[in-house]
């Protein structure tokens, strides 16, 4: 006699790709909240600064914030993006293609901070899930100390 239940439909195969797009097109590159609020508590701590450069070195990325005097190149980076450790969940669509582009944003962060600490730049990096104010106090700290070294 055959049993008339049936095992419940696999979810394996459930679409799962819509938050991930939704995701994807949400992404921006420039002036995005944390870089916001960031820019917002340096210039309350009275440093002055440039956004939105190349590197000197040529191209790349672009720098979000640059102190040019102190040389100091600060990048606010996204926690899904660059892979941040206590934020990154790999989306389970298409896994292997957003890890090898994630692990490729990594692999170029790597490149250009060799570049510019190569060129004499400190680089910082700032994860978006950072409170702006404490790095705003970790950035002033190294711009004042850069500053008066390049006296
Ligand atoms: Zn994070």
């Amino acid at each position: 006699m055959e049993s008339p239940d049936r095992p419940a439909p696999s979810r394996a195969a459930a679409p799962s790709s819509a938050a991930v797009s939704r995701r994807m097109s949400r992404q921006r590159t420039r002036d995005t909240a944390p870089e916001k609020a960031l820019r917002v508590q340096l210039h309350r701590l009275g440093l002055r600064y440039r956004i939105h450069s190349r590197p000197p070195a040529g191209k790349g990325r672009e720098i979000d914030v640059l102190f040019v005097r102190a040389r100091v190149a600060v990048f606010v980076d996204g926690c899904y993006w660059h892979g941040c450790p206590d934020h990154s969940s790999w989306p389970r669509a298409n896994e292997a293609f957003w890890r090898a582009k994630i692990e490729g944003n990594r692999a170029r962060d790597t490149v250009i901070s060799a570049t510019l600490s190569a060129a004499g730049w400190r680089v910082v990096r700032v994860w978006e899930h950072e409170a702006a104010g404490e790095a705003a106090t970790r950035i002033a700290a190294i711009v004042h100390q850069r500053g008066l070294e390049s006296r």
